[in-house]
Order: structure tokens, then sequence, then C-alpha cells
């Protein structure tokens, strides 16, 4: 075996992966029964007949859930069948009483779709090869050696995304799972909490000879609930399956359980151990229609996507893809910055508009454990204090002072600047008077910076600062000290 490390074995073998990532679709009631959906009810209070699977009870399709599948579709740019159909996938375990999961087979709800990833400031366009609608299961909890059946979460509506195997590293798969993150949160799709489960991947991973076509032998990383974890489980079976084959063995096709704590994987179950799911068409479900008015009015409810939004920031704004990017992460914020942009008509400031929002506001915000929502500062404030600093009304620091009071108080930035008479002083004459005192109060140092002490123009900038309170505009000031000390 070699010692090489597997940064440099990754210049010969290039990874793949593609991911199936659930996500919970945030319904008031199950995908085809009336109980309610609800994270942290008591155990087994949101059940019914259906759930329990009981003979002679008929789904009914939630139409909620299809509209919210929908608005995926539509966002992905994925083709949507008029006419898509349930299929029953079976298998027998304590968490699923009826024995198979009602889902999408050969006719899922979309195909063909994509999402655009930000990847070191730009954007990337990864494939999905389809969407569709499936029910969730129960939930086994294990006490010792007690086992109990939760079935609350059974029969929540999903969505399962599936990518094309085109991620080329455990980096963008991180990246793929907050993009769809970010996607399904911003349309209201779901919360996509994490930690509830309400959004978990299976990563399919596989590597291939730099330059090499076909697709390597793949394995399959269960359920893995954090965009960490995420990272952290595909780098580990990237460096496995090098190992493996730079020894001269092969990669088995099986599914792993990634093991968060210890950091490893372990197998769960061989290819020849795999499921046969028995799928055929549920005979107790109708196709599944989408119709043209259910477009039209999917399409017309569509907002800007968060990842155009990125491009335009960086576009029309100027932004860095750094401050784009943490605007984008949540629809809430990206509207306030929309607003507070609108408030500033005619100008070319969206950099210093989200240069004071990110800093002072979202600062404020976070050291009070606040979200944007909750901001005292509404979106025209902000902007009426980044006019003044803009205009030279005030000076950049003095509008951090100004700001805070207005965070804390309410009161408008205008009205503390005038009632605190913080104005910066801008005025020639005014100022030339103040920067003659200080040189003619300070005579050695005028000769020192006369001799060369170029360090010795700090001290008198400040103290003009001093004698203003800070409110000496800086560039004038400069200006007048070097007319004054005579270079
Ligand atoms: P299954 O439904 O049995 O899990 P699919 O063939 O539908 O298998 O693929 C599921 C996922 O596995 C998709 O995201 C796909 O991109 C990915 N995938 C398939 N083959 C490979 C491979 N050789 N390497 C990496 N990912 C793969
Ligand atoms: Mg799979």
């Amino acid at each position: 075996m070699s010692e090489r490390t597997v940064e440099q074995m990754l210049e010969e073998w290039e990874p793949v992966i593609g991911l199936e990532v659930h996500v919970q679709l945030g319904t008031k009631s199950k995908a085809f029964s009336p109980s309610a959906v609800e994270f942290g009810a008591r155990p087994n209070s949101l059940t019914d007949p259906l759930v329990l699977g009981m003979p002679g009870t008929l789904p009914t399709f939630n139409k909620g859930a299809l509209e919210l599948a929908l608005k995926l579709g539509v966002a992905t740019g994925s083709q949507i069948r008029a006419k898509s159909r349930f299929a029953r996938k079976h298998y027998f375990y304590p968490d699923l009483p009826k024995g198979y999961q009602i889902s999408q087979y050969d006719e899922p709800l979309c195909e063909d779709g994509h999402i655009d990833l930000i990847l070191g400031g730009a954007l990337k366009r990864v494939k999905l090869q389809r969407i569709h609608l499936e029910e969730d299961a129960g939930k086994n909890m294990h006490v010792g050696a007690i086992s109990h059946v939760d079935l609350n979460r059974a029969g929540v509506p999903l969505v399962e995304v599936v990518t094309a195997p085109e991620l080329g590293s455990a980096e963008e798969a991180a990246e793929f799972m907050r993009a769809l993150h970010r996607l399904v949160r911003w349309l209201d799709i779901s919360e996509a909490d994490m930690e509830k489960g309400q959004m978990r991947c299976d990563a399919n991973v596989s590597i291939r000879r730099v330059g090499e076509d076909r697709l390597g032998t793949r394995t399959e990383l269960k359920n893995i609930n954090s965009f960490r974890f995420v990272q952290n489980a595909v780098e580990h079976e990237i460096a496995r399956q090098i190992r493996i084959l730079e020894g001269g063995g092969h990669i088995v096709q099986e599914t792993r359980l990634w093991d968060a704590q210890a950091g490893t994987s372990a197998t769960m179950r061989t290819k020849e151990e795999a499921n046969d799911y028995r799928y055929f068409p549920d005979p107790d479900l109708p196709p599944l229609v989408v119709d043209g008015p259910m477009m039209g009015s999917i399409l017309r409810s569509l907002p800007e996507l968060p990842a155009a939004r990125f491009a335009r920031y960086l576009r029309e704004h100027g932004l860095s893809p750094d401050d784009a990017r943490t605007i984008i992460s949540d629809r809430a914020l990206a509207e306030y910055f929309e607003a507070t942009v609108k408030a500033h008509p005619g100008s070319t400031s969206g950099r210093t508009l989200a240069n004071w929002m990110l800093t002072e506001l979202l600062g404020a915000l976070n050291a009070d454990g606040k979200d944007i929502g909750d901001s005292p500062v509404p979106p025209a404030t902000l902007s009426e204090l980044v006019r003044m600093v803009e205009d030279g009304t005030i000076s950049g620091k003095i509008g951090k002072e100004v700001f805070e009071e207005t965070y804390r108080t309410s009161e408008a930035p205008r009205a503390i600047v005038e009632r605190r008479g913080v104005q910066q002083i801008s005025d020639e004459a005014a100022l030339w008077e103040i920067v003659d005192k200080v040189v003619t109060q300070n005579p050695k140092q005028a000769e020192g910076y006369a001799a060369g002490k170029d360090g010795l123009f700090g001290f008198f900038v400040g103290q003009v600062m001093k004698a203003t309170q800070g409110r000496a505009n800086p560039v004038i000031t400069s200006d007048l000290l070097h007319k004054r000390l005579g270079r």
C-alpha cells in the first residue's frame, strides 16, 4: 500500500455522488388520511384506521400535498406529468402496519429538473432525475430490551428528490442539501428542520479513474440528517473506496450506515440481501391528475428563486458572493434587503445597504437572539440612516452610534442626529479655525512633522476629532491639515 494522502489520490480518482433526499411537506393533515401532522405530539395520538392499516379503508390523496410538490417541481424546472401514478412499495417492518408504503415508481410526478448550487461564488446546476410523492413510515424507538412503535409520523406526506449522479465531492453534496433546504423553505413547502427529521438524505457514492466514462460500483449511505454529516459521511466513503481499489480490492454494492459519533460507516445490507419491493400500481388510488388551472396558479404564485436572486445581487448591486449568499439564506432577510433597496431610490448603494444590514442590524439582532422578523428598525429607517452617512450629514462612526440608538429606542435617525447635534462638520472655514488652533497649540509636533516624522499626522487628525467630538469631516480635515502643516 502506498503512503499517499487522500488528496494526492484524488488527482487520479474522481468521486461521483447522487443524493436521494426526503423532504416532509408542510401540510396540516396526512397524505391519505385525515389525522393531523404535528411534531412532538403524544406517541400514537395522531393515527386513524388508514394509518393503522385497517382492512376496508380507502385512501384519498391530500390535495395540499400535491400543490406543495408541484411548487417544487415548477421551481426546479421539472417536467410535470399531467397524470402520474401511485404505487405500492412492499416491505415488512413494525412501523409500517399496511405492509406497504404508498409511493410513486415508474410514473413519478416530476422528472428532469435541476437545482442551482452556490459553489465558490458562482452557480452550478445539478440535474434531478425525479421528484416523487410518497408517505412516511412511523418510528421505532428502542429503550433497553423493549421496542416501541410510534405511528404519528406514518402517512406524513414526503417528496423524494433524486439527483443525477453528478455531484463531484463531499462539499458539493453538502451544498446540494443546503440549496434544497433553502429552496423548500423559501417556497414555504416545508420547514425542513433536519433535527426533527423533516429533511434527510441517502447518499450514493462511487469513484472512477479520472477520464473514465463508466460509473464505478456505488454504495449507499442511509438516512443522514445534517449538512455536516453528509459532508463527513461522503468524505469518509470516498477515502474508504479509494483505499480498497488502490489496495487491489473491489467495491461491493451495498447499503451502509453512517455512525456520526464514531465517524465511520458499517455494512447494513448487501445487494443480495436487498429488498424486493414488488412495486405495483396502487389499485385503491386513481391517477394523480394535474390540470391546466392548477399549473397556472402554481406558476403565477412562484416568487423569484434564491439562486436567481443570488446572481442578480452580484450583477445589479455588486455584492460580494458571501454577502449575497448570506442575504438569500433566508427569505425574510432577502425581503428586508429588497425593501431597503426600494426605500433608497436612484442609488447604487446596494453594497453599502447590505453592509449596514449584515453588520449593524444582524449583529444587534443576533446579540439579542432575535430574527429579522423582530427587527425594531424597519427597512425605510435603515435607508434613512445610510442616506445621512452617504450624503455626509454624519460620519460613519456617528452613524453606528445613531443606529444603536434607533435600534434601542425606535426614534428616527434624523431626529436623533438633530437632537444630539452630531452632524458632521464639512464647513471649510469652520474646520480651518479648528485646524489652525490645533497646530498653533502644538508647535513641537508641528516642527517634528515638518522635519519628516510622518507618524505625527495622525496625532493632528486625532486632536481635530477630539476638538469636534468626532464630527469633523475626515477628508476635508486631512486636506486642511496638509495645507496648514506645509506638507
Ligand atoms: P435506487 O432507486 O436503487 O436507489 P437509482 O438507480 O434510482 O437506485 O439511483 C438512486 C441514486 O443513486 C441517484 O441519486 C443516482 O444519481 C445515484 N447513483 C446511481 N448510480 C450511481 C453511481 N454509480 N455512483 C454514484 N451515484 C449513483
Ligand atoms: Mg436508493
